[in-house]
């Protein structure tokens, strides 16, 4: 038996819980398909639904299917009328160029949803008429773009068929269970995220644009780059472009050169420092070790009549000091190698 939650009234559909006794009183519903005469069933024991006079048999799938199909139009053209958006939600892949230009890196960001709103370019509908071989429950027209076509199709029982899926036409497919897929149909929005919404050959484009400036954090994008400042000192950092690039701008006037491409140089089954060191050979800059440096010395002690080199100090700063204090030490100075060996 047919639970009938909708017909028709004033020639608009509409649903039985949006029917009031005024209404009733008014005017008169008709069945979808058959436009017979039917009562709106208000209150009472039962749920409110419509119901013949006399019996009319209809299977529930082609009631739901017709149901579907006139409120998809209805909504659709109230839409188009009112030039309020219905969305197409569909799949993206997002690359950012936020940061492209300074470093010639995109910044993948992987599938994004972007929202289309499809009466933008299709402003007419065509209800169960021809189109080629086939004879699409709905289909979207453009006037602007009189090639482009999508197919709405309402499934309650049969899948469209393979020809007219491999066909190249796009094609929405709306799977209806029920009464509330056929209201979901108001909501004035098509989504691959639907689980009852299926998209056949729509291309899954790449997009290009600023997509991270829109987060809080900025590119997540993860790399190591190489800054080679004025004074000769030098940083291999490895942290989030939007950060490494913060620092960068705020130090403009300090670098003489970046370098954001480090990964191509460096090999996998070497240690960070083997590739830090071959990657300075490369770049002919010289390595900043407080070892290499003129200035550098050993504390020494004696311990059983031996001397024993502890740690490294500076004699210009006269303090103890780490190897690698040298990056960013101004005093650095390389030795001159004749002096080393007098
Ligand atoms: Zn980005």
């Amino acid at each position: 038996m047919v639970k009938y939650s909708w017909a028709k009234y004033n020639n608009k559909i509409v649903h039985i819980n949006d029917v009031t006794i005024e209404m009733r009183k008014n005017g008169s519903f008709f069945n979808l398909i058959s436009n017979k005469k039917m009562t709106a069933y208000l209150e009472g024991k039962f749920k409110p639904h419509f119901h013949h006079l006399n019996k009319v048999n209809f299977s529930n799938e082609t009631y739901l299917h017709e149901a579907a199909k006139e409120v998809f139009k209805e909504t659709y053209l109230d839409a188009v009328e009112n030039k309020v958006p219905f969305y197409l939600e569909y799949p993206i892949k997002a690359v950012c160029d936020r940061h492209f230009k300074q470093t010639d890196i995109f910044c993948n960001i992987g599938t994004r949803t972007e929202a289309y709103d499809l009466t933008k370019t299709f402003d007419k509908i065509k209800v169960e008429e021809g189109f080629d071989e086939f004879k699409p429950d709905i289909q979207l027209l453009s006037t602007k773009k009189p090639t482009e076509v999508i197919f709405i199709e309402i499934v309650v029982t049969h899948k469209s068929t393979s020809k007219k899926l491999n066909s190249r036409n796009k094609i929405i497919e709306i799977t209806i269970k029920n009464d509330s897929d056929v209201i979901g149909l108001k909501n004035k929005r098509l989504s691959f995220e639907q689980n009852n919404t299926e998209f056949y050959n729509f291309k899954l484009n790449s997009t290009t644009r600023d997509f991270c400036s829109l987060t809080k954090k900025g590119c997540r994008e993860y790399r190591k780059v190489f800054i080679l400042n004025k004074n000769g000192s030098y940083e291999f950092t490895e942290y989030y472009l939007e950060s490494i690039l913060a620092e960068i701008y705020s130090n403009q006037e300090n670098i003489k050169f970046v370098d954001y491409h480090l990964d191509k140089f460096y090999n996998e089954r070497k240690t960070e420092s083997e590739n830090q060191i071959e990657y300075l050979n490369y770049r002919n800059i010289q390595i900043r070790e407080c070892e290499l440096c003129r200035y550098a010395g050993y504390s020494r002690r004696r311990i059983n009549k031996k001397e024993v080199r502890l740690s490294l100090f500076c004699k210009f700063k006269k303090e103890l000091i780490q190897s690698e204090n040298a990056l960013s030490c101004e005093y650095f100075r390389t030795k001159d190698i004749k002096t080393e060996h007098s």
